[in-house]
């Protein structure tokens, strides 16, 4: 029963420093935001002890009432939330998710057709070291080399030519809506199903700021700890009675075990405060502040470095850095960012001629600051800091006057003034 800084404080210190790094830096990165403290109140309860595998009613173990209830209520919320018949919220994370899908509807061997992970695809949509890679036959899809949109004449040529029986629309890194509709037109087509994984952009389409896949997929995947603000974890929707039973056997038994009773009572509140007003509130500001980075990120001061943005803008929560024609690279604008205490991720952009560990690209997203409160103004802020900061090291890495990276690394340290100016401000 010791508290845990006095049974280990080790951990306790580590816990502490991340809870600083957390409050003190500016959180960026798409795919993370500041969860509830009643999300991490119900994560931290005596649920975890609890093991209940079946379902609420059908358990293989005693004592689940009042996991039933709670697991009951999740479900319900997030049936409401996306306007879904069937929820599955057992899923342990949004892999999982996407694994359980793939077994529950086709077999190993099949073809998939999904976004490339270079385009901004995920790594279960058919990369060759995942496990939807190595079991299922892929066909990727890319994006247009001109617009650096998925072209949906292109994705219906593919699915002709390739005959896959599942197709994946969604992605990990793309600033753009995509068209659910023509996606469940073409999977109809070629006898496919669709499946969206809609990770990312969750939060928005339980607040209508999205348009939601569900009533075009026969089935709908989501992390619950992106833009929706929960704790880390999975989820499946569908509309489908035959398609929610066998999810229901593949998420268990057929991929995990005993579920995250604790977890999903952390589900269940983020599903009651994604239906607020102020959850809605959050996701204007998470928009509004990607498309003030977009704004900002598009001037010609910022042209003049070779630095732009991944389709001219942004419909989402997040931004593309496109670096394929500055001397910056990736890693640098990451570490350059870092300096000012913003964090980002590099990210490959499409047609990159940049290695993976280096890349052309910057992901940037602003779910976490809107979490904070950040509004319009606070947005303008922080992404002229940004501008200003990969500016400078553009400068800086074409004042090594050089095309390798090392060298130009050295050359972004003319970058140092102004970033410790920006540090300041
Ligand atoms: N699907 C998409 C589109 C994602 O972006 C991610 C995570 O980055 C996942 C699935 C996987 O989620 P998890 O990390 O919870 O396994």
């Amino acid at each position: 029963t010791a508290d845990l800084a006095e049974l280990d404080p080790e951990i306790a210190a580590h816990i502490d420093a991340e809870l600083g790094r957390q409050r003190e830096g500016l959180e960026m990165i798409a795919s993370e935001n500041h969860t509830a403290a009643a999300v991490m109140q119900a994560q931290g309860s005596v649920l975890t002890n609890k093991y209940a595998e079946g379902y609420p009613g059908r358990r293989y173990y005693g004592g689940c009432e009042h996991v039933d209830a709670v697991e009951t209520l999740a479900i319900e919320r997030v049936k409401d939330l996306f306007g879904a018949g069937y929820a599955n919220v057992q899923p342990h994370s949004g892999a999982q998710a996407n694994a359980s899908v793939m077994h529950a509807l086709i077999r190993p061997g099949d073809t998939v057709l999904g976004l490339n992970l270079a385009h901004g695809g995920h790594l279960t949509h058919g990369m060759k070291l995942n496990f939807s890679g190595r079991l299922y036959n892929i066909a990727a899809y890319g994006v247009d080399e001109s617009t650096l949109e998925v072209d949906m004449d292109e994705v219906a040529r593919l699915a002709r030519e390739n005959s896959p029986k599942l197709i994946v629309a969604g992605w990990s890194a793309y600033p753009r809506h995509l068209d659910f509709a023509r996606f469940r037109e073409i999977a109809d087509e070629v006898g496919a199903y669709l499946m969206v994984d809609m990770a990312h952009f969750a939060g928005l389409v339980a607040t209508g700021l999205h348009p939601s896949p569900v009533p075009h997929a026969h089935v709908v995947t989501s992390t619950t700890h992106k833009t929706l603000a929960g704790p880390r974890g999975g989820i499946i929707l569908t509309n489908d009675a035959d398609i929610a039973k066998k999810v229901n056997s593949a998420v268990f038994p057929g991929q995990q075990g005993g579920p995250l009773e604790h977890v999903i009572a952390g589900k269940a509140v983020a599903f009651k405060i994604a239906a607020s007003e102020g959850f809605r509130d959050r996701q204007e500001r998470t928009l509004a502040g990607a498309r003030i980075l977009a704004e900002r990120l598009t001037r010609p001061d910022v042209a003049e470095h070779g630095i732009t943005v991944l389709t001219g803008g942004t419909d989402v929560h997040l931004v593309l850095v496109d670096l394929r024609d500055s001397s910056l690279d990736g890693q640098q604008g990451e570490d350059l960012l870092a300096a000012v205490d913003i964090t980002i991720n590099r990210n490959s952009v499409p047609f990159d001629p940049r290695p993976p560990m280096v890349t052309s690209g910057l992901r940037i997203g602003t779910p976490a600051l809107a979490t904070r409160g950040f509004g319009e103004e606070a947005f303008r802020e922080v992404a002229d800091v940004i501008a200003e900061t990969l500016k400078a090291g553009a400068a800086g890495a074409a004042a090594a006057g050089t095309a390798g990276a090392a060298d130009a690394g050295a050359g972004v340290g003319v970058a140092d003034e102004v970033v410790t100016g920006l540090r300041e401000r």
